[in-house]
């Protein structure tokens, strides 16, 4: 295999980028053989619910190896394995003896600018300059930046295959828009539903919104939360999200039924909603669930795809309100906190929505939508853009639910201040 001859083969077998962007491979490659790009390999599973990069390191290391050395199949480009710091895939490489590049466990940490600022000493967190750095150049803070190319762990496996079985072989799986064989991480919320609810939205409000640190004071490659060890981020996710069941990652293809995805990785017939594609992607309700097909055309109704091939299903006797108010709490804290829809935005929407969930009155929900409106397009990176869409969606397929918490009733036990409404008053005489 040569460097002109890969490209071709990709372009050919349609490999596109399993990290959820779902850019043409070959495209990526080509530039980055001709920039002679180092390669960083993400195998950070950064979004909520993601599990394969972990699962193709344990099962198919050695392919993941091969494919990286087709990539850079020039002499002298660099090959650096990309991990969440203290986690068991970043041990697993570097007992292959590989180059680990270890990223902070923050959400947009793993973002592909935020890896190569990260590989050139710099803070792991998105590059508000939008080059795609293929070729190299600088950012915005003048900094060279060598040519470097970042792919995704499944991404890479797949070109070790397809050099091995051709492109044929690759074709035979999937659609004709989306061929080839995938991974997707299917999870499910803990039977035990949501963690109880602190004293007060507000309290829980200051415990996760808290974690702002002013730029000045970041260290460590990243925002972190003040005074928080890098190995103790993924516990702090799991602590507050602690809803996601170890996922189960399956073989699949596009086209497939969601409910078989969903069969096949356990979840029970009567699961609640479904989320697709973690922070970045969107809800269906299970009825929805139940007649979709994966696949981008069976999903764009919904405001989303395959993406990173995430699937997680609600515990149906939770709050599912409740439930996005605990996500949209913590991803506040996850950003990089230097664009304004970040600093402001995210968290600001963070207050409304767990305002909503205590007191679901007309002028809140007006509130939280105002908010979603306004997060799209303005931040460095797609984050802000991501939380508006979850939020949106979350409005859309949990609208029942507000109208059952403007009763006062919540499927998840919550006590919810019940509007006084003009009915009300003149029952009470007021
Ligand atoms: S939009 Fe948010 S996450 Fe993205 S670069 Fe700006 S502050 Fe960072």
């Amino acid at each position: 295999m040569t460097d002109a001859t890969l490209p071709a083969l990709l372009e050919s077998a349609g490999l596109t980028g399993r990290g959820g962007a779902a850019f043409a491979t070959h495209v990526k490659i080509a530039a980055a053989t001709h920039a002679g790009a180092d390669l960083i390999v993400n195998l950070c599973d950064g979004e909520l619910g993601a599990a394969k990069d972990g699962w193709v390191v344990t099962h198919h290391l050695p392919e993941v190896v091969a494919g990286a050395s087709l990539v850079t199949s020039r002499r002298g480009r660099r090959i650096r394995y990309a991990a969440h710091r203290g986690s068991a895939t970043a041990s697993r490489l570097a007992a292959a003896g590989l180059d680990v590049l270890e990223v902070p466990a923050r959400y947009v940490s793993s973002e592909e600018t935020a890896l190569v600022s990260l590989a050139h000493g710099h803070l792991a967190r998105p590059m508000t300059k939008r080059d795609r750095f293929v070729s190299g150049g600088r950012d915005s803070a003048g900094h060279t930046i060598e040519p470097t190319v970042v792919l995704n762990a499944e991404t890479v496996w797949r070109v070790a295959q397809i050099a091995d079985r051709g492109a044929p072989w690759f074709r035979s799986f999937g659609t004709a828009a989306e061929p080839g064989p995938r991974l997707v991480s299917v999870s499910r919320s803990r039977p035990s539903g949501m963690p109880p609810l602190p004293a007060s939205a507000r309290a829980r409000e200051d415990e996760h919104l808290g974690h702002f640190v002013p730029r000045a004071e970041r260290d460590g490659g990243t925002c972190r939360a003040r005074g928080e060890s890098p190995a103790s981020a993924r516990a702090r996710q799991n602590a507050h999200l602690g809803h996601f069941d170890s996922p189960i990652v399956l073989e699949t293809e596009a086209g497939v039924p969601v409910s078989e995805l969903l069969r096949r990785g356990g979840i029970p017939d009567d699961h609640g909603a479904i989320l697709l594609n973690g922070l970045g992607g969107a809800f269906l309700t299970a009825t929805e669930a139940r007649g979709a097909l994966w696949c981008g055309a069976g999903l764009t109704a919904y405001g989303t795809g395959i993406g990173p091939g995430v699937i997680h299903a609600l515990d149906p006797r939770g709050c599912p309100l409740a439930w996005v108010r605990d996500v949209l709490a913590w991803a506040g804290g996850e950003s990089a906190g230097q664009c304004g829809p970040c600093l402001f935005g995210v968290p600001a929407l963070a207050r409304d929505w767990a305002a909503l969930v205590a007191s679901p009155t007309p002028e809140l929900l007006a509130q939280v939508r105002s908010r979603v409106a306004l997060l799209p397009g303005r931040g460095a990176c797609r984050y802000p853009d991501g939380v508006a869409g979850f939020a949106a969606s979350a409005l859309r397929v949990f609208e029942a639910d507000l109208v059952a918490h403007r009763s006062g009733r919540c499927a998840g036990g919550i006590p919810v201040d019940r509007p006084i409404t003009s009915e009300r008053k003149a029952h009470a005489g007021v």
